[in-house]
This record gives structure tokens, C-alpha cells and sequence, in this order.
């Protein structure tokens, strides 16, 4: 037989799934001798028959009722005994906090009679008349449906009424007025009467708390917290206490630490005379709990032992809820405390230091989220005043600076020493330098996966994008914000990436005190603070990962950091991030060139500059593996724009003037390359196969490269990786040629210069194809992003502003697939890829280096799906570390 209800001297606090997470922690309280207030729970389950059925579970009545018998024969009274009324609060309470969602009931028992024996054994009858109203008020617009505002409009008249500005200034008999004006009210709208019958109020109470999981606010947060429909909640029916006795009574809140900082010391709120809803309304002012020990010494010494016994019990930081009814102690509420990220980290670690958990469970209770924020710098949140707009906030951090509206003037203030907010409706790769000289980039349009978004993260970089309010006009410099500010060149502005938000003006910054640790090493060891619990977490996740952690470099300087922020090697150098700025222009040659000996001429132009590119990584690198990936993009990604020359030529053709006869060359070739789908174009591999040259170029100066830093005495351990294979023939064909330069170097230098070959898998058919790919590929790494494109159908570039903001709300997916790896799909190609990749060839070496490399959910399904290493942006080095190490306990 099912049972539904549980006394609290029953349950525990592994039951939360069925008693909700409140219910199962007051049994715990009440199993460890904490003066908790007696009463029972019904189940999550009957709440599930309850919503199945549209009414309660046969039997659910009969268990009820003997709980409550249970519980009137310890109190010695009944509920709402005429003389001497037993009351009880219905609170609901489910599996997951869902703060205030759903629908709470209190001083359940009173009715006109029994209100006037609470006045008697109380010796105070406005507290009464006042408890009584309350109930009146709470069931008639929770149980009963009437309009709250009908409520409030009355209690407001009264007030008027009596001259009166606070409730607290009606005394007894305006609350006993005011109760028969709502019992009034309750039946002009509903034509019922307000129930009489104690346990008539209990029962609509509990299935009025039922009902309210599917009311619409507790629907709409589960959908935000990604909380499952089909839980239901927990109902606990329990003993009222009071804190609103007079001045030795009161109700407060309490935290067993600092939960800003983690570090100890008592912390929380008391409200002298008031019930613990007061506390939470915030409709008086509390005092700091420590002048409780002043109030009610006896009190104030308890609550403390009993604080230090729930810390010790649940090895955590605990928060409670209490009531004093007249000097006695009533523990109403705990639960494992939400606390900043910095407090997680500092609290782990000394938690661990106490010997109260072990190493491993430190590292389990902080996260790579939480280090992620620690290691930017933030805004003074108290000096914020109201932003000028939100967009998405692509890339965490926090930076001020002057705006500027192109590229070039960026690099130009930058240069003069000017920190500097580079704003455009969207950037392009001809926006790059300026990025790099910004201190942040604020775009109109774009999501997550957005150019400047993936860059930016990728730079560590501020970045809000997609910020729709704003007018970007970068004719005349200037951009409209939606409440009608202009904000032109050169004026300061905030933005704020974790939030998404852009102030005017200067918002104070904190600095991050971890990342100068992680960036240099200072602080750390011995370190009590943030910084040092920061390095134990991590030392502790190196100790146990299987996973090694590389990153996404393309420049000298990201390697060193990376190296820095602990990485294991470089898992994608993108080669075409070498051929921007000047060197545009030779590529332009390139693909321009009408003979075989211009392009080579171009090619040749080339070759040096990469072949330094190429030694100074090898060299940051050094000793460690650095994979170095053939040119990717489209090639008119390197040409200029189509519309513009069109226009150029147009213009001068309108003058009545001969267009520009390189103009009229290039769009003749732009005009040739087009392609209506780019991203499914000619790009990848398949340049390689058809330009020829190229490969060959990049090869030979990734092999003198090698053959340079090894005559240099160094270590290079240089990797060839050939983008967007679908075939592996594809692969063969590359191979050969890297294979016949590779050979042409060692003999041109002597030295024995030889590179492991291996693909990106970021087509589907690549990844079902994997078996035939291993014979040609020494390691496979998953290029997420292009995979997920290319799996869903979903532009990267376009997607995200619009209509995944629609697939979100409608729950199609929880997060966006481009930000956490969509295990079902895109995970499975992954998959049979590893499976079959490794049938074929047992020692290919495995990584991904797409953006989901870092992504801490996704960490843990590459470490689950056997993968050798995740490659991600330097800045996430350390949050990857953290979570392979997690993913491995
Ligand atoms: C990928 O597609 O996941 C990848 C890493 O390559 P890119 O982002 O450069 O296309
Ligand atoms: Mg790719």
C-alpha cells in the first residue's frame, strides 16, 4: 500500500525526493534532537496522484487525520479547540527551493470562536484578532481565489480610515473589524462562506498547495532552472510557533558562515516581536543576529550550539530559519546554503582543513562556473545605476573605456595609451586588431556563437553582444540607446559581460585577485583568502584528472599564457588568424593570381612569415604538443567585399570616370568565388585539395619550423591537423603531400623533421565514417562547432539572436547546443566516432577542441566518452582543468 504521509520523526534528509527538500531536512532536524515544532509531511507522490487525478488519493484523508490525532495528543489540545486552539502553518515545499512560488497557509485552526480562547491563553488579543485576519486574508486569496488586491484595498481603507500608516498601528478591534470585512468580501466574490471547520481549512489548505505547482509563476521558474515538470510538491503541516509574543519573542534567520566569503563567524538577521515571514518581507528593519546574545542571552547560546551541530552534521554551510516564542527556541527551516562563488571555494578548503570533508568532496563542492567568475574582474555592483542596455553577455568581465566605432581608430587610441569599448553592429575578421586593442566589444546583433563572441571569449575579452535596445550608427558615430541617450565617440561607457549590461560612464572595478594568482603565481600557497583555495582546488583536480587540458592559440603571447594558466599543449592553432592585417593582401594575390608563377610568387611571400609564426609558437610551446591546423575558412572570407565594390565601381562609372581596373579584376574574382552557402563551400580540406600550392606552403613552414627550433637544441612536437575532412579520402590525398614536403624539409635541412598527421571531426559524415579515417588520421580531434552546424542544421553565424531565444523558452533545448555539447545528437556522433575511431587504430589520441572544450557540462561528457584532452581558450585552461578533475572523482 502507498503511503502518504510521514512524521517528521520518519523521514530523513535523503528522502527530499519524496518529502521535498524542506520536509526531509525539518526530520533530519528532528531526528538530531533539534527543537523543531512537531508535525508531519505528504509526499511528493500524493501531490503527483493529486494533479494526476484532479483530486486527492483514496486513503490520503484517513493518514492525515491519524498524523494530526498523533500530533493534537502530544500538544494536549486540538486543532482549533475552541478554548485553546492547537494552529498549524501549510507550507509546500518541493524537491529543488523554489523561492515563494508556491503558496504557503498559516494559522490554520483559528475561526470566530477559537480566535477568542487564542486571545485568552495568549493574554493578547490584538495578536489574536491579528493572526486571525491573516488567515482570513492568506486562504481567501490562496484556497478561496479571491483577488488579493481586494484584501489589500481594504486593509489600505482602514488605514485611512484610523489615520493610520502602518498595520501595526490597528489595534484589536480595527483587526476584528477588518476580519468581518473580509469574511464580507470572501463571500461577495466567491457567494461561500469563509470555512468554520478547522479541518475543512486544512484540507483545501494542503490541496491548494498541491494545485499551486502548476500555477503559472512556479511553471515559468521551473522552465528558467531547468526544473522538471513532473516532481510535484511536498506539503508540510506543521505546529505554529510564534515570534510575534511580545518582546521576548522574535524570528530570524541565521547562516553558519559568511556565505559572501565562506570564511566563519555567525552571520544572519533577527527581528525582535515578529513571525518569520516578517523577516522575509523586509517590511521592518532587522538587527545583526549578534545583538540577539544582548535580547535573550539563554536564546542566543543555544541557537549557537545548534548551528554548529547542523554544520557538523551536513559537513556544510547551513542556513536556518528560527522563531523565540517567548524565550523558547524553535528551529523552523535548514538547508545547505547558497553561497558566492568565492565562499564555495574558501569554504571547501577549509571545511577540508577541518577535517570534515575529504580533498575529493572539496573539489566536488566548487565548479568551473564559479572559477570562471572569480577570474574577472567585476563592477562595484553597488555604484550601478540603471544600464543603458542588455544584450547577451558573450564574455564574462567587467571594463570601461572610451567608444569607439571602427577598428582602426581602436588600434590608434589604444596605441595612445586610451582604454578603449569598440562598438559595431556585428564584427568581422577585419575587426580583429581592434578587438585585440579594445578593452571590450559591444555589438547590436549576434549571439553567443557570434564572431565577436567567439573571439572575444577567445581573447578573454569583455564582450556584450546582440544588444537590440542600441542604434548603432557608425556613419556618424554615435549610438542611440532605447530610453533615447546618445552616446557618441569618445565618451565613456561600462560593460558589464557577465550580466550582459552597458552603463554610462565610469563603474568602479575589483580587481580579480585570482588571476594574478593564476596569471604569475602570486599568492597560493598558505594563502587563507580566495586565492589559495583557488590553487588547492586545482592541484587537487591535476592530481586526479584523466583528461589533459590544451588550448586554442594562434599568437606567441596566447601560448605563453595558456602555458601559464596551466595548459598540456596548443589543440588548435588557426592558421588563417595569421593571414589578417597586412598579409590579407598576399592572400588576395593568391587567389587572384592569373599565372602559376604569380601565385607562387604570393606563396612564396608568404612562407617566411609563417615559418616565424610558426617557430615562436613552437617555441612558447616548447616540449609540448602544439597542433597546428592547415587553413580552414572560405577564401572570400579574404577578399573584399562584394556589395562595396560594386558600389566603387558604380559610383566611378556614374561619374562618367573609368572604374578602378583592380577594382573591376577583384570583383570579376569575388563575383567567381561567390557562394551562396560558404560555410558548406569551399573551405576546409577541400581548399587544400583545390588551390594549388597551399597545403604544400603551410607544410614546408611548418616543417622548417621544426627543423629550425631542433637545430636551436629546442623540443617542437608540431601536429598537422587537416580541417572539415568527410572522407577519408580526403585525408589520403593531404596526407601524401604533407608527408612528401615533410620528407623534401628533412632533406633540404637534415634534420629529421617529422609531424604526426591527424583530422578534425566536424562533419557527421566524418564521425560515421570514423573506422576509414583512423587508417589515414594519427589522431582525431572533434571540432564541436562546426559539428553541432553541421548535425542540427543551424547556422552558427545566424541562429542564436532570434529564433534560439524562442527554442529556449518553448523548452526545445535547456542551453543553447552551440555553448553546452548536445549529448543526444551531436554526443552520439561523438561517440561512434571515438568507438570506431579507436577499433581501427587502438593508440589514435583523441581531443576536441571546439568551444565546448571548455564548457564545463560538456568537459564531463568527453571525459565520460574517453577522450585523451579538451582544447579551449586560455581563460578557460583553468575551469577545464577543474572540471576534468571533478568529471574524474
Ligand atoms: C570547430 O568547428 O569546432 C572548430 C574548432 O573549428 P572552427 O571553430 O575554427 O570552425
Ligand atoms: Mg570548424
Amino acid at each position: 500500500m502507498v503511503r502518504y504521509v510521514y512524521d517528521f520523526t520518519e523521514g530523513g534528509r535523503d528522502m527530499a525526493g519524496l518529502l521535498g527538500s524542506k520536509g526531509a531536512n525539518l526530520a533530519e532536524m528532528t531526528r538530531l534532537g533539534l527543537p523543531v515544532p512537531p508535525g508531519f509531511t505528504l509526499t511528493t507522490e500524493a501531490c503527483r496522484a493529486f494533479l494526476a487525478a484532479g483530486n486527492e488519493p483514496a486513503g490520503l484523508w484517513e493518514e492525515v487525520s491519524a498524523h494530526l490525532s498523533a500530533l493534537e495528543a502530544s500538544a494536549g489540545r486540538s486543532l482549533g479547540q475552541p478554548d485553546d486552539p492547537l494552529l498549524l502553518s501549510v507550507r509546500s515545499g518541493a524537491k529543488f527551493s523554489m523561492p515563494g512560488m508556491m503558496e504557503t497557509i498559516l494559522d490554520i485552526g483559528l475561526n470566530d470562536e477559537s480566535v477568542l480562547g487564542l486571545a485568552e491563553v495568549s493574554g493578547s488579543r490584538r495578536f489574536a484578532w491579528d493572526s486571525y485576519r491573516r488567515l482570513v486574508q492568506m486562504f481567501g486569496s490562496t484556497v478561496m481565489g479571491v483577488d488579493a488586491a481586494h484584501f489589500e484595498r481594504a486593509l489600505a481603507h482602514l488605514k485611512d480610515l484610523r489615520g493610520v500608516k502602518d498595520d501595526v498601528h490597528l489595534n484589536a478591534s480595527d483587526l476584528a473589524e477588518l476580519v468581518g470585512t473580509y469574511q464580507n468580501l470572501i463571500h461577495r466574490e466567491t457567494g461561500e462562506h469563509f470555512p468554520q471547520s478547522p479541518a475543512e481549512q486544512l484540507r483545501r489548505a494542503v490541496l491548494a498547495v498541491f494545485a499551486s505547482w502548476n500555477g503559472e509563476r512556479a511553471r515559468l521558474y521551473r522552465r528558467r532552472e531547468h526544473i522538471a515538470d513532473d516532481l510535484g510538491t511536498a506539503v508540510n503541516v506543521q505546529r505554529m510557533v510564534f515570534g510575534n509574543l511580545g518582546a521576548d519573542s522574535g524570528s530570524g534567520v541565521a547562516f553558519t558562515r559568511d556565505p559572501a566569503t565562506g570564511r566563519p563567524g555567525l552571520y544572519g538577521d533577527y527581528l525582535p516581536d515578529a513571525q518569520g515571514e516578517d523577516v522575509v518581507a523586509g517590511i521592518r528593519n532587522t538587527v545583526p543576529l549578534a545583538e540577539l546574545k544582548h535580547l535573550d542571552r539563554a536564546a542566543y547560546d543555544r541557537l549557537l550550539a545548534h548551528l554548529s551541530t547542523l554544520e557538523r552534521h551536513y559537513r556544510d554551510l547551513c542556513d536556518i530559519e528560527f522563531t523565540i516564542e517567548r524565550g523558547t527556541l524553535w528551529m523552523l527551516q535548514t538547508r545547505v546554503g547558497k553561497r558566492t562563488a568565492e565562499a564555495a571555494f574558501v569554504l571547501a578548503a577549509e571545511l577540508a582543513d577541518e577535517g570534515l570533508i575529504t580533498p575529493d568532496e572539496a573539489l566536488a563542492r566548487v565548479s568551473g562556473e564559479g572559477l570562471a567568475r572569480l577570474m574577472f574582474p567585476r563592477f562595484d555592483t553597488s555604484t550601478t545605476g540603471t544600464a543603458l542596455a542588455h544584450g547577451v553577455p558573450a564574455s564574462p568581465g567587467a571594463a570601461v573605456g572610451t567608444v569607439v566605432f571602427d577598428s582602426a581608430q581602436a588600434v590608434r587610441r589604444a596605441a595612445a595609451g586610451e582604454k578603449v569599448v569598440l562598438v559595431r553592429q556585428e564584427t568581422t575578421p577585419d575587426d580583429l586588431p581592434g578587438m585585440i586593442a579594445a578593452q571590450a566589444v559591444l555589438t547590436s546583433r549576434g549571439g553567443k556563437t557570434s564572431h565577436a563572441a567567439v573571439v572575444a571569449r577567445g581573447m578573454g575579452k569583455v564582450c556584450v553582444c546582440g544588444a537590440e535596445e542600441l542604434t548603432v550608427d557608425t556613419g556618424t558615430r554615435r549610438f542611440t540607446a532605447a530610453d533615447g541617450t546618445v552616446v557618441e565617440e569618445g565618451t565613456v561607457v561600462s560593460v558589464d559581460g557577465s550580466a550582459g549590461a552597458v552603463y554610462a560612464g565610469s563603474v568602479p572595478l575589483v580587481d580579480s585577485a585570482v588571476i594574478r594568482y593564476l596569471e604569475d603565481g602570486r599568492g597560493g600557497e598558505g594563502d587563507r583568502g580566495v586565492v589559495g583555495a583557488v590553487g588547492r582546488a586545482l592541484a587537487r583536480a591535476d592530481a586526479v584528472r584523466r583528461l589533459e587540458v590544451r588550448a586554442n592559440a594562434d599568437t606567441p603571447e596566447d601560448a605563453v599564457r595558456a602555458r601559464r594558466f596551466g595548459a598540456q599543449g596548443i589543440g588548435l592553432c588557426r592558421t588563417e588568424h595569421m593571414f589578417l592585417g597586412e598579409r590579407r593582401k598576399l592572400v588576395e594575390e593568391m587567389i587572384l593570381a592569373g599565372t602559376d608563377a604569380e601565385r607562387e610568387g604570393a606563396l612564396a611571400a608568404l612562407l617566411p612569415l609563417q615559418r616565424q609564426d610558426f617557430t615562436d609558437i613552437l617555441q612558447a610551446m616548447n616540449g609540448l604538443p602544439v597542433t597546428i591546423r592547415l587553413l580552414d575558412p572560405p577564401l572570400h572570407e579574404f577578399l573584399p567585399d562584394r556589395t562595396e565594390l560594386a558600389v566603387r565601381i558604380a559610383a566611378a562609372e556614374a561619374r562618367g570616370e573609368e572604374p578602378d581596373a583592380h577594382d573591376v579584376e577583384l570583383l570579376a574574382a569575388v563575383n567567381r568565388m561567390h557562394e551562396e552557402n560558404p560555410m558548406l563551400g569551399l573551405r576546409g580540406v577541400r581548399l587544400g585539395l583545390v588551390v594549388p600550392g597551399l597545403v604544400a606552403m603551410q607544410v614546408r613552414a611548418i616543417g622548417e619550423a621544426v627543423a629550425r627550433r631542433l637545430r636551436a637544441g629546442g623540443d617542437p612536437r608540431a601536429e598537422i591537423m587537416v580541417p572539415l575532412v568527410g572522407d577519408v579520402r580526403e585525408l589520403r590525398l593531404v596526407r601524401a603531400e604533407v608527408r612528401r614536403v615533410l620528407a623534401r624539409v628533412s632533406e633540404a635541412t637534415g634534420a629529421p623533421v617529422d609531424c604526426p598527421v591527424g583530422t578534425m571531426i566536424e562533419l557527421p559524415r566524418a564521425a560515421l565514417t570514423a573506422g576509414r579515417i583512423a587508417e589515414e588520421a594519427e589522431f582525431f580531434s572533434f571540432g564541436t562547432n562546426d559539428l553541432t552546424q553541421t548535425a542540427w542544421g543551424f547556422s552558427r553565424d545566424d541562429v542564436e539572436a532570434e529564433f534560439f531565444s524562442a527554442y529556449l523558452d518553448k523548452g526545445v533545448f535547456p542551453t543553447s547546443p552551440f555553448e553546452t555539447l548536445d549529448r543526444e545528437g551531436v554526443g552520439r556522433l561523438v561517440g561512434i566516432a571515438v568507438t570506431e575511431g579507436r577499433a581501427a587504430r587502438p593508440d589514435l589520441k583523441i581531443g576536441v577542441c571546439g568551444e565546448h572544450g571548455g564548457d564545463p557540462g560538456s568537459v564531463h561528457f568527453f571525459h565520460a566518452t574517453g577522450l585523451d584532452y579538451v582544447s579551449c581558450s586560455p581563460f578557460r585552461v583553468p575551469v577545464a582543468r577543474l572540471e576534468a578533475g571533478r568529471a574524474a572523482l
